[in-house]
Order: structure tokens, then C-alpha cells, then sequence
């Protein structure tokens, strides 16, 4: 005899329902078959609806009553395409005695627990009598047997306990003369010593199985639902989860009891004595190994099995410094509980036992208050205790291994990786059998916590970085096309999934949760949505996903106004852009003080030298102990590539125009012939060496004319240089005559900073220079003699990006 069971969805369409006809077909050519099937999926929710419908007077109960009847009667069709009319006629009768009912509760506007079982059988009942009789008219072995007939238990409507000494022995009479191959029976329903039907809890089908196994002594018993076995963790919320080959009953139990609704928890109980294995099947995919679920031990050495979660918990506080006095408080807690039939899923104390935390469903929270707070009324009263609190939109997430014990750590590593992706815990337990950890934490940050702690414990070979990259015009476009090329790269020999979740440009925005295609990014970009930075950040933020970076690739001052925003989501910054940590010191030092608390990155390599590992290199200098004495620098790419074009015979006018159209200025040139931009970098280097430093301290000589400095526009800007060539070729003139080279250079020293046009002899590091080139020499302690230098191109789309995607990885790499 073999017992198998089918949940809902295997049965919730003609389909499946012929999927499982023909396993059971399969499976009677060796042994006789006691199958269990639950309700047509879906059906069960829509009855208690159309109950709640009748119950509150609500007309819509009709409506939900058709597509009730509609759905069956479409299958029964489908399946029996001929010869249906007694099914039918069958089914319409049942169905005729469920409006009946319902328009009772409509009537008395009331839905009381033994009602509501009344009503939810109708799902049971139905969806086995379809699955026999269909299978009869195929001419197969199958009969229907109501497991009310059966199963006994006691009056304890919605959740009823099983007589076991009656069933078994029902069960065994029924077995025992049954001639057909194939049973089919309603799983969930039964009914109580007194003839009143009863269900077994919601998800009780799998329940049903397990007593029928379990009184039969079957070898093994199989549960077939919608996916391949019991997962990792929620497969609906991760997608990297994947089923477990083999887990014990304790693991299964506590995974279940936690939330891992593909086994319904009290299942184990009636197997787990008797060592019946429990095998967890696909429907849908009949060839996956699934999970067996036994005592055998585990090959596995991970100490973590799966990862749970349960949604909607209140959490209750008791609190009070005489609870320590008052002589059996938990007894009169729990019993109050109990009364009430509430169900504690978790529990923690401190150990001075003035506190006491509960975990439980929300929808009991209000009652459990009630209660509490009556039956402790005096202590209340005498400000021994204080009236309970309740929290609610809460989760409660659970790691569960029956290794744990035996391995140090998993609860620090657990907590940490909470905790770097700024998700708050609110209350922590751990069974004294520390087959279990559990964190009650908010429900919006389920997802991503489920996706961390899956990422820590069973992928930790891979990280996953989520990108939101707003501007992508040069660079921006530039490091879109890199990360689509590294991809692959990156996820073979680095092991990080880098995924762009979110692209802006002026316009419009785009988001994908799983990724962008960034075969077609500037198509889906082109038809987003309006874009707004505050709107941009929203999205990010509602996102919650975990390892998140913000990349600002705009030279926008209301962009880097929202840093501090992100920061504070715990989403990391990468920057092209200058603007924040040039701005007042005290907003850069806030950015980086957020960066710290919030445990979220905020990078910045390309604001000096582009993708010129400068500021990395300052500091790993100040990090590993050194001090900058001194730095020299050329830091402007477009003045580098000015001067370097520049001579008594070209026009400086020109050369500018050149540099803008080649990209090696900003849009304003006059932000870099000033000195401005320069005066940034040098600014950035300095407080990055520890100084406490502001724009206005720099001492900025400019080398442009009177009439140069004081335009006001950029036309009027240009046309002062063609006015002016005359003083550009005498600055010229001197350098030459010199035999020196123009070079804007910057330094620090000694605390102070200055920027300026220089002429620089033969033989210096700085007079050969090329095109757009920068150079940085860092005097430090341990460089005091010979200067750490750094040189290459300082300026241009495609470095720039890359020191952008260089900041990214170093995220990975974390
Ligand atoms: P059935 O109707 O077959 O009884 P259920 O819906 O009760 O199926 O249970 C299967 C569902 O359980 C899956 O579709 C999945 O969404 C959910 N689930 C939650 N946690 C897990 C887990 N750890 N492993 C597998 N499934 C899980
Ligand atoms: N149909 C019931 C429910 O939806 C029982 C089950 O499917 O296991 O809860
Ligand atoms: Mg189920």
C-alpha cells in the first residue's frame, strides 16, 4: 500500500488533475493506492471569502458562489468530455446545498467556527469525487472514500485533534475489505465524536496523508505539491533557493513551523515514530528528485538546512520591574494563552526575567492583550507590571539545522549579515536545542533579509550587487556598456552577480527587480516612466534589495544633495560627481560619518584623475599608518590638454574650443580654466589626508584675463578669449623663453592648498605631460624622499567609467 498527496494546485486544473491520474495509474500497476487530494487550488480561500461575503450581508457572496461553481464545472467538463452527466448531477446537488448554507449565514449574518468547517468541506469534498469518478469513467480501479467517515476527532472547530484510537482503527476496518486499486479521499476534513464535521487546520491535507500512513504503517509516504521538494528557503521570495535532497524530521518540523508552508507542521507527528519516511514531490514535474524527509542522517556539512519566514506577527511585550517577584508569572502567561487558544510561535526572556517577549499571529494580537492584561490586572494596578505592547507588521525569519549546535558563530554571522544590510531585529530567540535561530524583524524587509541570509549561508560563494545608476550620458553610457561586457566575467572569476536594477537620465527612469536587460537599455529607457531624483530614490529605496548602490553620474548639485538619503537606507554611493565632497566640510564629513553608521559605501575614486587610483591609494596610505607631508599634482585633464596645444601658433581660443569639443571640459569651460575644478580635487585629496579644509581656503591665482574672470556667460566668456589672445601668448612667451612648460598645477602642503599656473623646468616629473594626462606625488612619512607617483589619463568617458566600475567591485570585494 502506498500513500500519496496531491495539494491544490495538483488538482487545480484539468491538466494536472490528468497528471496525477495518470502517476496514480503509474503507481497502481505494483500496489494498491490510498490517495489524498486537497481542494481544487484556490477554492478553499474563496469559500471562507464567500462565508465572510454571506456573513457581512454582502450580495457579492453570489458572485463568489458562480466562479465556485464555474471552476468545477469547467474541469468536470474538460476531464469528462462524455459521459459527465451524473457527475454533474452529483456536483450540482452538493453545490445546490452550499448556496443553501450560505444564504443561511446570509440570513443570520453569522459565520461561526463550526459553520466556517462546515463550509470549507464543500472543497474537499468535491475535488476527490471528481478525481474518482472521473477516473471510474476512464474504467480504472478508483473509488471515493469520505474520510469524515474516518477520521475522528474532538469538537475543536478550525483546528480539531484527532482521536487516534477510533481513526487508526477506522482506517484499518476501511483498508482492510477495500476492493478497488485506487482510493481517493478528501484530505483536511473529518468529523468529531458527535457527527459534527471538523477540519484539521488549514493545509491539513498533508495532515490527512500522514494519519492514513501512519495507521496503515506504509513505507513511505508522499506529498506532491508545486515544487520540487522543501527549498532552501521561500522559493516564492528567492529565487536561488533550491530543494533539499534529504532533511530530518526535526529540521522539516522546525522549517514548518517557522513558515515553510510546503509541509503543513503537524504532519511529522504521526510518521515520526514509526521512521515513515516522507517524500516530497513535484506535480508539475514528476522526474525531480524532491525531498525525502527521514531520520536517515545527512550527508550534508552545511550546519544551516533552510532559512523560514512567517508574515504577519505581533509581537507582545510584558514588562515590569516585579515581574521577578511575582510567583508563577510564565505559568499564569501561558495558561492565559492557552485559554484563549492562542498560539505562541516564538517566546524570548531576558535572563534578569524583567521582560518577557511573545511572538504570535497578528490577528489573535488584540485578544491576547485582552487577556493578558485582565489576568494580571492587580500587578498591573500596583505598577508591578505594565500593561502589555503590542508591534505589529512584524516577521519572523528562522535559520534551522540540526548541525547548528555544534557550530560556533552562526548566530553572530547571522546577525551581522542583518545588520550590515540595515535591517532592524526587534527580537531574538534561539531553542534550547539549538536546532533554531529566530529574528523578528519588519515585514517590508523580509524579502531582502531571506535573500542576505540565503546569500551567507548556502551561496556564499556568490555576492549579488544591485546598481542604480542615474545619468548616462558619456560616462554614464560608457559604464552601462562595460558592466553588460564584464557581466559574465565578473560572475566566473570574481563571483559577483552585478545586476542593474534602476537607470536615469533627465527624462525618464527605469526599474527591474530582477535586472535590466542591458541588451536594450536605451529602448526600455527611452519608453520609462518620468523621471524625478526624489522619485528615483523612492523607487530604490521601496526596493529594499540588499548590497544596493546608488551611482551618481551627473555633475549635479540637487543629485548629491539626496546622498545622504541614500546613506541613511543603507544604500551605497559611487560618484563621478564632485559636487558633495567639495561642498562645506561639515556636509562631506557628515556623508562620510553616515557612510560608517549605516554600513554603506560611499566611494568616489573618479573625482580626482578619473579612473586613476588616487584616492584608493591615499587611503590605504592613511589607513595602514602613514602621513601626507605634501602633495603636487596636475589634476585637470582639459588645462593639461590646453597647454599642452597651445604655442605661438595657435590661438588660445581654439585651443579651448577644441578641448570642449573632444570632451575634455565641462559643458561650462570656464569651470576649468578658473581653477575651480582643480581647487575641488586638491580640496578632496586634502580632507582625504586628514585635514579639516573648505573651497575658500585655497589659494587660487588665475591665469586668465580681468575681462576672462568677470563674464558673465559663457558666449561672453569665449569672446574675452579671443579679446585677450594677447595676454594668453605672453604667458607663453615667458614659459618659453623660460624654457619651461605651462603646467596648473596644485598643491598641499604644510595644511595649506593652492592652485595656479606654473611654468615648469626641464627635468621636473610634471614637464613632460602629455595630451590629458594627470600626475599625483604623494610626500608622505615613508615616502619623504622619492614621492609615491601616480600618471596616466586623468580624463575621458571610458577611464572614468571604469574608476566608476572599479569603485562598484570594491563593493564586492567587501
Ligand atoms: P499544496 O497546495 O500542494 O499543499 P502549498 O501551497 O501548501 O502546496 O505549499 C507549497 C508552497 O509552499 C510552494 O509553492 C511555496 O510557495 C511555499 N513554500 C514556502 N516555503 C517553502 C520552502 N522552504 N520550500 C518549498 N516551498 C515553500
Ligand atoms: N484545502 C485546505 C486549505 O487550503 C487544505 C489543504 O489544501 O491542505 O487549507
Ligand atoms: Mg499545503
Amino acid at each position: 500500500m502506498k500513500v500519496l498527496k496531491f495539494g491544490g494546485t495538483s488538482v487545480g486544473s484539468s491538466k494536472n488533475i490528468n497528471n496525477v491520474i495518470n502517476i496514480l495509474v503509474d503507481y497502481s500497476k505494483t500496489d494498491s493506492i490510498a490517495c489524498v487530494v486537497s481542494a481544487v487550488g484556490g477554492i478553499t480561500d474563496k469559500l471562507l471569502l464567500a462565508g465572510k461575503q454571506a456573513q457581512n450581508k454582502d450580495d457579492a457572496f453570489l458572485e463568489t458562489f458562480n466562479a465556485i461553481k464555474n471552476r468545477h464545472f469547467d474541469i468536470i467538463k474538460e476531464l469528462n468530455p462524455e459521459n459527465n452527466k451524473a457527475i454533474l448531477e452529483f456536483v450540482e446537488n452538493k453545490l445546490e446545498s452550499l448556496k443553501s448554507l450560505l444564504e443561511g449565514i446570509f440570513l443570520i449574518n453569522e459565520l461561526s467556527p463550526k459553520t466556517s468547517d462546515k463550509l470549507v468541506s464543500f472543497g474537499e469534498l468535491l475535488s476527490s469525487f471528481i478525481i474518482a469518478e472521473t477516473m471510474k469513467n476512464r474504467s480504472f480501479s478508483a473509488d471515493v472514500k469520505n474520510s469524515q467517515d474516518i477520521i475522528v476527532t474532538n469538537s475543536n472547530f478550525t483546528k480539531a485533534e484527532v482521536d487516534y484510537t477510533v481513526t487508526n482503527t477506522n482506517i484499518r476496518e476501511y483498508f482492510k475489505s477495500a476492493n478497488q486499486k485506487i482510493t481517493i479521499l478528501p484530505g483536511f476534513i473529518s468529523k468529531s465524536k458527535l457527527g459534527e464535521i471538523t477540519t484539521l487546520g488549514r493545509g491539513g491535507s498533508d495532515f490527512t496523508a500522514a494519519i492514513i500512513a501512519a495507521a496503515l504503517h506504509v513505507d513511505q509516504l508522499e506529498i506532491w505539491t508545486d515544487v520540487s521538494g522543501m527549498f532552501t528557503t521561500n522559493p516564492k521570495l528567492v529565487k536561488q533557493a533550491y530543494p533539499i535532497d534529504k532533511i530530518s524530521y526535526q529540521e522539516a518540523m522546525e522549517l514548518s513551523h517557522f513558515g515553510a508552508k510546503v509541509l503543513y507542521p503537524p504532519t511529522v507527528q504521526p510518521v515520526l515514530s514509526l521512521e515513515i519516511p516522507i517524500h516530497i514531490k513535484n506535480t508539475l514535474e514528476p522526474d525531480a528528485i524532491g525531498t525525502i524527509i527521514s531520520n536517515k542522517e545527512t550527508k550534508s556539512n552545511s550546519p544551516v538546512k533552510g532559512i523560514s519566514n512567517i508574515s504577519n506577527i505581533a509581537l507582545l511585550t510584558l514588562e515590569g520591574t516585579g515581574m521577578v517577584g511575582i510567583p508563577g508569572f510564565s505559568k499564569r502567561l501561558f495558561e492565559t494563552l492557552s485559554q484563549e487558544k492562542i498560539n505562541v510561535i516564538m517566546i524570548t526572556q531576558a535572563s534578569s526575567e524583567h521582560s518577557i517577549c511573545l511572538g504570535i499571529e497578528n490577528k489573535e494580537a488584540e485578544t491576547a492583550k485582552t487577556a493578558i492584561d485582565t489576568a494580571f490586572e492587580n500587578e498591573i494596578a500596583l505598577g508591578k507590571i505594565e500593561p502589555i505592547i503590542i508591534e505589529t507588521g512584524l516577521s519572523i525569519i528562522a535559520l534551522v539545522g540540526d548541525k547548528m549546535k555544534n557550530h560556533q558563530g552562526i548566530s553572530g554571522k547571522m546577525f551581522s549579515t542583518l545588520g550590515k544590510n540595515n535591517i532592524n531585529i526587534r527580537a531574538i530567540a534561539q531553542g534550547a536545542s539549538e536546532k533554531n535561530i529566530t529574528a523578528v524583524i519588519n515585514e517590508k524587509d523580509v524579502k531582502k533579509a531571506l535573500n542576505t541570509l540565503h546569500e551567507q549561508f548556502f551561496e556564499s560563494k556568490t555576492k549579488q550587487i544591485n546598481v542604480f545608476i542615474t545619468g548616462v550620458g558619456n560616462v554614464g553610457e560608457r559604464l552601462v556598456e562595460q558592466i553588460k561586457q564584464q557581466k559574465k566575467y565578473l560572475k566566473d572569476n570574481l563571483k559577483i552577480k552585478l545586476r542593474v536594477v534602476g537607470l536615469s537620465n533627465s527624462r525618464h527612469m527605469i526599474f527591474n527587480e530582477d535586472g535590466i536587460d542591458l541588451k536594450s537599455w536605451k529602448d526600455q529607457l527611452a519608453q520609462g516612466e518620468k523621471a524625478t531624483l526624489q522619485g528615483f530614490f523612492e523607487n530604490t529605496k521601496s526596493l529594499n534589495l540588499r548590497n544596493s548602490i546608488f551611482v551618481d553620474v551627473t555633475a549635479n548639485k540637487n543629485v548629491a544633495d539626496l546622498y545622504a538619503q541614500y546613506l541613511k537606507e543603507s544604500i551605497g554611493i559611487v560618484a563621478c560627481n564632485k559636487i558633495a565632497c567639495s561642498s562645506e566640510y561639515n556636509n562631506y564629513k557628515e556623508l562620510k560619518e553616515l557612510s560608517l553608521k549605516y554600513n554603506a559605501p560611499f566611494l568616489f575614486e573618479t573625482n580626482v584623475g578619473a579612473g586613476l587610483p588616487v584616492i584608493d591609494t591615499l587611503s590605504n596610505l592613511i589607513a595602514s599608518g602613514d602621513k601626507v607631508n605634501s602633495i603636487q599634482a596636475v589634476l585637470s585633464g582639459s588645462l593639461n590638454f590646453v597647454f599642452n596645444n597651445f604655442n605661438d601658433k595657435t590661438k588660445f581660443y581654439d585651443v579651448v574650443k577644441q578641448a570642449g569639443a573632444e570632451g575634455y571640459t565641462e559643458p561650462d569651460p570656464r569651470i576649468d580654466l578658473s581653477g575651480v575644478d582643480v581647487a575641488r580635487k586638491i580640496l578632496i585629496l586634502a580632507r582625504e589626508s586628514g585635514v579639516k579644509m573648505n573651497l575658500e581656503d585655497i589659494e587660487n591665482t588665475s591665469f586668465l584675463s580681468e575681462a576672462g574672470l568677470k563674464s558673465d556667460t559663457v558666449d561672453d566668456f569665449y569672446e574675452t578669449l579671443i579679446a585677450d589672445e594677447a595676454h594668453y601668448q605672453s604667458l607663453y612667451a615667458s614659459a618659453k623663453a623660460n624654457n619651461c612648460q605651462l603646467k596648473y598645477v596644485a598643491k598641499f602642503d604644510n595644511g595649506k592648498a593652492s592652485v595656479s599656473l606654473q611654468e615648469i623646468p626641464e627635468g621636473h616629473p610634471f614637464y613632460n605631460l602629455e595630451g590629458s594626462d594627470n600626475i599625483v606625488m604623494f610626500y608622505t612619512e615613508r615616502y619623504a624622499k622619492q614621492p609615491m607617483i601616480i600618471k596616466g589619463a586623468g580624463a575621458g568617458a571610458e577611464v572614468t567609467a571604469s574608476g566608476l566600475f572599479a569603485d562598484i567591485i570594491r563593493l564586492g570585494n567587501d
